[in-house]
């Protein structure tokens, strides 16, 4: 990782999410939900989580934080910049 560039956020395009299929993104689609409940965060196009919740996240799906990344990243919902934010675990 560059010691000159900010660690990038985890952002998740909510609204790419909504479009997937229930079997796929149901588990993430239920996380993402408890996060915005829990902030009030109701009226966004995206969510930005914690890198904690990657970790949680990979447990839930059963993959290491970085496949899951690029799992997320070929449905759309992650951009390729979370690559760099995964580097760091
Ligand atoms: P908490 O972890 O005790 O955080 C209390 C408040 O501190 C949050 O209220 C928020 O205003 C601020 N805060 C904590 N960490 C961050 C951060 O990394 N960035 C920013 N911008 N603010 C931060 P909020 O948002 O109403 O959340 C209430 C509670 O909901 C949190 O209490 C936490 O238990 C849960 N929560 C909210 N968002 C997340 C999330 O993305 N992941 C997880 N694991 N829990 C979350
Ligand atoms: P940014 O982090 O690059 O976010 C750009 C825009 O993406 C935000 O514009 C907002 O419309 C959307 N966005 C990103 N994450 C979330 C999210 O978890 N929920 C929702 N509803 N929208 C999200 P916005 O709100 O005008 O913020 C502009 C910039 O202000 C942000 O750029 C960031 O640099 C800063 N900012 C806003 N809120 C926070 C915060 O809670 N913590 C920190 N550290 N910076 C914040
Ligand atoms: P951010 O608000 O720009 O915060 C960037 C990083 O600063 C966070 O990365 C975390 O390491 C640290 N940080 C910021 N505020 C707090 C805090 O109140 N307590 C602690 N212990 N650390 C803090 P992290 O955790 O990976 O979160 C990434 C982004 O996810 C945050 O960017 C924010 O946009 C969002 N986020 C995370 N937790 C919360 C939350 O509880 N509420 C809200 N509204 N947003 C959150």
């Amino acid at each position: 990782p560059s010691p000159l560039l900010p660690t990038p956020k985890l952002v998740i395009d909510l609204e790419r999410l909504s479009q997937l299929p229930k079997d796929k993104a149901g588990p993430l689609a239920r996380y993402a939900a408890t996060i915005q409940s829990q902030r009030g965060d109701y009226n966004g196009k995206v969510l930005s989580i914690r890198q904690e919740d990657l970790r949680s996240l990979a447990v839930i799906y059963d993959k290491s934080p970085a496949e899951l990344t690029e799992e997320f990243i070929s449905w759309g919902v992650l951009d390729a910049e979370a690559r760099r934010a995964v580097e760091s675990f």
